[in-house]
């Protein structure tokens, strides 16, 4: 059997692994069931990739889009990895080729929906193929916690009882606790090794401060450390992005609005500038960020609360992807958390979707108003526990006595 590392170097052409992608290989080599829970980029792919390579028979994928399947099987047949997709875009003549491969133990690698995977003809055609592993990749998606749940990856279960002996590899970057204990629960996940890891960026330094006159505060913030920088203002509605990106204008900033409101050519030119020139703040709603892959982003600013640490982790993370020192600055204040409240209150979600918006803006809560170190307790709600505390966020650099009144609204809000 070819070691993992001989085939991450000769199929893949990477040099090493990263973080903690060799345990988990090594593991799933040796027929352990996983949760890996890691951030989008960190490389989670192979860590079902290499297994497939290294273990007898086929691996089969359960991928929630056409589309990330798709580009999966380009990449690795480019590789020379012996790669399919079944799903509804497939014809009945390519499935029939496709199934007849899997037969002959002619494909490494399966990429299927999941709603393809539980039908009782493939069931049995897999039990007439030998199984390398099962991966769940998206796997948030079993879950109501995560952003995304998708009823048919429910049925997912079902493979732990009908192929008990094939490792099942369970791999998502949405890692809050609910989510983890439901993934690992309804995936039957039980016995299986949780990894978690990569969810740090050591150069972004994280700051939240009370909100008094926010745009105020914003200009002293940059005024102090980010003139000639790059950066992104994320505020809550159309109108406040309108009106603190004239203001920042007035201030002889390079500041552009981009929310969903304005025309599409617009938005795209201000996101070009954003990307191609140097010192543009965006001064954005939530709907700029997604995909935008820009190095030297040196700051994100919030004078708004985002709705959970998910957004918050992932919209400050779009600062320092060159590695180099960032910051993430945000402004917290009372009126706020009544506003979120109240937009989760009377909206038209279900009451179990309300209490899991009301827990997760709890959680957001509980890092503005921490006095512990900031990362320890975003690292802890990803899983990752045990950080030092990082010396490279305010509470770190300047310890406070004692909260503000804030605590009040948390109480308010708590269910
Ligand atoms: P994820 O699914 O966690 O978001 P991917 O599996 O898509 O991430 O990997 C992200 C990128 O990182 C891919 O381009 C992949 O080839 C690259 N990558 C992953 N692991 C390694 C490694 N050990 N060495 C070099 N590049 C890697
Ligand atoms: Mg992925
Ligand atoms: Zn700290």
């Amino acid at each position: 059997m070819a070691s993992p590392l001989h085939i991450l170097n000769t199929v893949f052409g990477f040099p090493g692994f990263r973080g903690q992608q060799a345990e988990v290989i090594s593991h799933m080599v040796d027929g352990g069931d996983a949760l890996v829970l890691m951030p989008t980029g960190a490389g989670k792919s192979l860590c079902y990739q290499v297994p497939a390579l290294c273990r007898d028979g086929i691996a089969v994928v359960v991928s929630p889009l056409i589309a990330l399947m798709q580009n999966q099987v380009a990449a690795l047949t480019q590789l020379g990895v012996r790669a399919a997709a079944l799903n509804s875009a497939r014809s009945f003549d390519e499935a029939a080729v496709i199934e007849r491969q899997m037969r002959a133990g002619e494909l490494d690698l399966l990429y299927v929906a999941p709603e393809r995977l539980v039908t009782p003809g493939f069931l049995s055609l897999l039990d007439q193929c030998r199984i390398a592993l099962f991966a769940i990749d998206e796997a948030h998606c079993v879950s109501q916690w995560g952003h995304d749940f998708r009823p048919e990856y429910l049925q997912l279960a079902l493979l732990h009882e009908r192929f008990p002996a094939v490792p099942r590899i369970a791999l998502t970057a949405t890692a809050d606790g609910p989510t983890r204990k439901d993934i690992a629960e309804r995936l039957g996940l039980g016995d299986g090794r949780i990894f978690v890891a990569g969810f740090d960026r050591p150069n972004i330094r994280y700051r939240i401060t009370a909100k008094k006159n926010a745009k105020e505060q914003l200009l002293r913030f940059l005024e102090a450390e980010h003139s000639g920088d790059s950066g992104i203002v994320y505020c809550l509605s159309r109108a406040k992005v309108e009106e603190v990106a004239g203001w920042l204008t007035d201030k002889g900033y390079d500041a552009l609005p981009y929310h969903a409101g304005l025309d599409q050519s617009v938005r795209a030119a201000n996101q070009d500038r954003f990307l191609r020139d140097e010192a543009v703040v965006m001064v954005a709603t939530i709907a700029f960020g997604m995909g935008i892959d820009k190095p030297d982003v040196r700051f994100v600013a919030h004078l708004d609360l985002p709705k959970s640490l998910e957004s918050y982790y992932q919209e400050t993370g779009r600062a320092g992807r060159d590695g180099l020192p960032a910051n993430a600055w945000m402004a917290y204040g009372l009126e706020d958390v009544a506003k979120l409240g109240q937009f989760i209150a009377s909206s038209q979600a279900s009451d179990t979707q309300k209490r899991i918006e009301r827990q997760k803006l709890n959680a957001l809560l509980g890092l503005c108003e921490t006095t512990r170190c900031r990362r320890q307790v975003l690292l802890e709600y990803f899983g990752e526990s045990g950080a030092p505390p990082c010396g490279n966020c305010d509470i770190c650099l300047e310890p406070v006595a004692s909260f503000d009144g804030t605590e009040l609204a948390r109480k308010a809000l708590s269910c």
